[in-house]
Order: C-alpha cells, then sequence, then structure tokens
C-alpha cells in the first residue's frame, strides 16, 4: 500500500477543526460550508529595490476567513516559510479567537514571505510601505485592522499606519494595532498575550484545585510572549524552573533568576550556558515533572511523538497549533488540562480591540484600567469555556472551537444571505 507522505496542509487542518466543533453544535450543513471557506484571499507580487540597487519581487498575502461579527483582525507575518495555505489557517484561527472571547471582530491574517532578519531597517520599511500599498484596498479601521505577529513589530505597525495616513491625507491611528504608545499605542498592550495567559494559568490552578505551595512552571520560547509570561507568572507567585529557547534550554529547581537570564541571553544570544541553571535540551525541557507547561515558540511542539511523556498537570498553550491535532486525544487521556491556543494567547488581541477602541475615540486609558478590563474578558471567556466543556463533556480545545463557531454561525444566520 502506498503511504502519503504529504505533509497534511494546515488550512486542512484547520477544517478539521471546524468539522469536529460543527458536529459537536449540531450545526446545519449550509451553516458550516459557509464557514470551511475563507471569504477573500488576496495575493500580491511587488517589487522592492534593495540596498545596492538591484530590485527583488516578494510576494505578500492578505485574508479575511470571517466578517459577520465586525472588522476583520488578525496580524501580520513576515517568515521565509509563509505560505497562502498558513495564511488562510491563522485567518480562520482569529475568527475563532475573536468569537471565543467575545469581541466585535471577525478574522484575518497576512503578511510577506520573507526573512526579515535578512533585511536591512531601510529594506525593511520599503517592503513594508510597499506590502501595505498592495493590501490597503483591504484593510482600514472599518474594515480590517492588522497587528503584529512572528517577523513583525510595533515599528511595522508604525509605518503601515503612516502609508495609510499618507494615501488618506489624514492620521487614519485606528487603521492598526501594536503600534508604539506615540502613534496611538495602547498601554500594556506589550505585555498584553503574556498577561492574557498568566491570568487564564491562574484560573487553570484553581479550577483544577492544585494546591501545591509553589506551583512550578516551564516555558518554552523566550522571545517576545514567553519572557514576559515567565516574568508574569514568576510575579504571581508561581516558581519558573525551567525556560528555552530554540538553541538550548536551563534548569534550576529553586526556580530561575529571569532578570539575570535575561542579561545572559542578550549577551550570549540564547539562554544556554546561564552560570545559575543547568542546561537541558529543548526537546527535555517540554517532559520535565512540572505542574504548568508553556509552549510559547512555534507551532506543532506537542505531537503524538512526545504527548505520552509529558508530565505537566496544565498545559497553557501560548504558541499557536504549538499542540499538534494528533496530541489532543493523549494529553487529554493522561489527565492532562489544556487551556487551548485560541484561548490562551487572545490576550494580544483583546488589548488590540482596546487600542481600536481608544484610537476610534481618541481617548487613552490608564494601564490598570486595561489590565482589569482585559482580566475580565479572559476570566469571562474562561469560564464560558469550561462551562460548555464540563456540560458537554469536550476537552477545552473542541469547547473552545465549539463556542467560537456557534457565535460566528449565529451571526450569519441572523445576518442572512444577501441579497
Ligand atoms: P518571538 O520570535 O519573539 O519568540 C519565539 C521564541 O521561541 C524565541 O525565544 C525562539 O528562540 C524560540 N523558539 C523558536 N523555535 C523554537 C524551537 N523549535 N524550540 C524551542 N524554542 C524555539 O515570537 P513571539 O512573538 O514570542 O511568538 C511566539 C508564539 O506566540 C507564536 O506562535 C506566535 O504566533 C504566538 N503569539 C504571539 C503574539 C504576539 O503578540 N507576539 C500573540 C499571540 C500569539
Amino acid at each position: 500500500m502506498a503511504i502519503d507522505l504529504k505533509p497534511q496542509s494546515a488550512f486542512a487542518v484547520a477544517q478539521q477543526r471546524l468539522e469536529r466543533a460543527a458536529q459537536v453544535m449540531n450545526l446545519p450543513d449550509d451553516s458550516l460550508r459557509m464557514l470551511k471557506e475563507v471569504k477573500r484571499e488576496l495575493t500580491v507580487h511587488f517589487p522592492v529595490q534593495l540596498d545596492n540597487g538591484s530590485v527583488h519581487v516578494y510576494t505578500g498575502y492578505r485574508v479575511q476567513h470571517n466578517i459577520s461579527r465586525g472588522p476583520a483582525k488578525g496580524g501580520l507575518r513576515y517568515a521565509a516559510d509563509l505560505t497562502l495555505d498558513m495564511v488562510k489557517a491563522l485567518a480562520m484561527l482569529m475568527t475563532w479567537k475573536c468569537a471565543v472571547v467575545g469581541i466585535p471582530y471577525g478574522g484575518a491574517k497576512g503578511g510577506v514571505t520573507v526573512d526579515p532578519k535578512a533585511l536591512s531597517k531601510n529594506e525593511l520599511e520599503h517592503l513594508t510601505r510597499r506590502y501595505a500599498t498592495e493590501i490597503a484596498l483591504l484593510i482600514g479601521p472599518e474594515r480590517d485592522v492588522p497587528a503584529p505577529d512572528l517577523g513583525t513589530n510595533a515599528q511595522v505597525m508604525a509605518w503601515i499606519m503612516d502609508t495609510i495616513s499618507m494615501h488618506t491625507g489624514h492620521s487614519v491611528t485606528a487603521s492598526v494595532t501594536g503600534k508604539p504608545v506615540d502613534v496611538g499605542g495602547s498601554q500594556g498592550r506589550h505585555e498584553s498575550p503574556g498577561r492574557g495567559i498568566t491570568y487564564l494559568t491562574l484560573e487553570g490552578l484553581k479550577y483544577l484545585r492544585i494546591d501545591d505551595e509553589t506551583p512550578t512552571v516551564a516555558v518554552q520560547g523566550f522571545g517576545h510572549v514567553g519572557a514576559s509570561t515567565a516574568r508574569l507568572l514568576q510575579d504571581a507567585g508561581l516558581r519558573v524552573v525551567a525556560v528555552g529557547d530554540s538553541k538550548g534550554a536551563v534548569y534550576n529547581s529553586k526556580g530561575l533568576d529571569l532578570a539575570a537570564l535575561r542579561e545572559h541571553r542578550q549577551y550570549r544570544g540564547g539562554v544556554s550556558g546561564f552560570k545559575k541553571a543547568d542546561d537541558l535540551s529543548p526537546r527535555e525541557l517540554l517532559e520535565l515533572p512540572v505542574t504548568v507547561l508553556v509552549p510559547a515558540a512555534r507551532e506543532n511542539q506537542i505531537t503524538a511523538e512526545n504527548a505520552s511523556r509529558l508530565q505537566a498537570r496544565l498545559i497553557t498553550e501560548a504558541a499557536n497549533a504549538a499542540i499538534a491535532p494528533d496530541a489532543d486525544d493523549i494529553l487529554h487521556d493522561k489527565g492532562i488540562f489544556v487551556l487551548p491556543d485560541i484561548l490562551a494567547n487572545s490576550g494580544g488581541v483583546v488589548v488590540s480591540y482596546f487600542e481600536w477602541v481608544q484610537d476610534l475615540q481618541a481617548f487613552f486609558w490608564e494601564e490598570e484600567e486595561i489590565n482589569t478590563k482585559l482580566h475580565h474578558v479572559i476570566t469571562r471567556a474562561f469560564y464560558e469555556v469550561l462551562h460548555l466543556s464540563v456540560n458537554k463533556r469536550l476537552n477545552m480545545r473542541t469547547a473552545a472551537y465549539a463556542l467560537a463557531v456557534q457565535r460566528v454561525a449565529n451571526a450569519n444566520s441572523v445576518r442572512g444571505i444577501y441579497p
């Protein structure tokens, strides 16, 4: 028998997860068919003049999966391996993420197939401004609002906002979120994914009645999300015993000195070799006997291959799709409680929503108010998902998807089909 060795399409995986949720909620077939496809997919090819005078033609995308509940919302990724299939999958994920936390957006994603580290700052700015111009026919405060994702940051968002504003003739600060505070960004936006992950982890521990005196934590990934999550969990009284990045990991059973580790990483380019801890391999970190594991690096880190060896009691899936679909049932059977990505890392999009609201009303809130509102939205979503999970005997991922899919299907249904 021939074996199919083709890697599974990310969009096909996203569609399978949708189908499972639709089945649980007894969604009518017509409704499922409408949700299975993306609404719009734009591919652009555009030239950029590099510093040496040569011209390179890049490919970029903007995909809107669904806009029934409000403007499309989703990040921009600059990555060498970015494909349309991946962008479609991530756009669909954004629809569910916004719906599960109950913010009035649809889902979108975009980006450029490029290694941003291979470009100078000048080249990155030219690439960004031209890409923004190419997708300008789709984006805008009422239509589709981009934000940072892997390979992009607040500076890239400022260039996009400026480009859209130049075309419009006045400052359109609400056209993107994740901007610097100086140009309409929100207080607390930078740390918001880590803060949401922290709030949810604490609720998860409470629900599981884990009464260890000091729960222990391992965090995979020490970038934007991983580093702030580690610090905020430590501030909340948990003991962060292991942290890893793409090159290595470090472990100290008494807890890591995170400030010293950040300094070490700046100097050495990675966490390995940190004097106050033992080195581990990045894979070993995932299998430590900790209370909480936070995969905050990349997709497909927990698979059918290693899931049975995991020993954590709670996994907060900070990175999108860190857990492969074939690992979900194994973790469930082992009794490991999983806070799934669409819920776990929604803190970023919730505070993006606050940023957009502040830009539209031109009135800005203090950080304390942002964090209080974030806590309210995230905790409400946690208990809504938990309620469905317990009532329908579903794992938390299926429950989160089911809740989100039902909300979007309701919006489609009540709006009806035009014309
Ligand atoms: P980042 O690039 O700042 O950090 C990624 C970290 O993961 C780095 O420390 C890197 O060394 C490490 N890493 C990469 N490959 C690894 C591997 N194979 N094993 C172990 N470590 C590895 O990225 P980020 O912004 O922190 O994003 C991390 C994840 O969180 C992504 O999946 C992203 O989509 C998701 N996310 C990010 C945001 C955001 O606002 N930045 C919001 C929600 C979700």
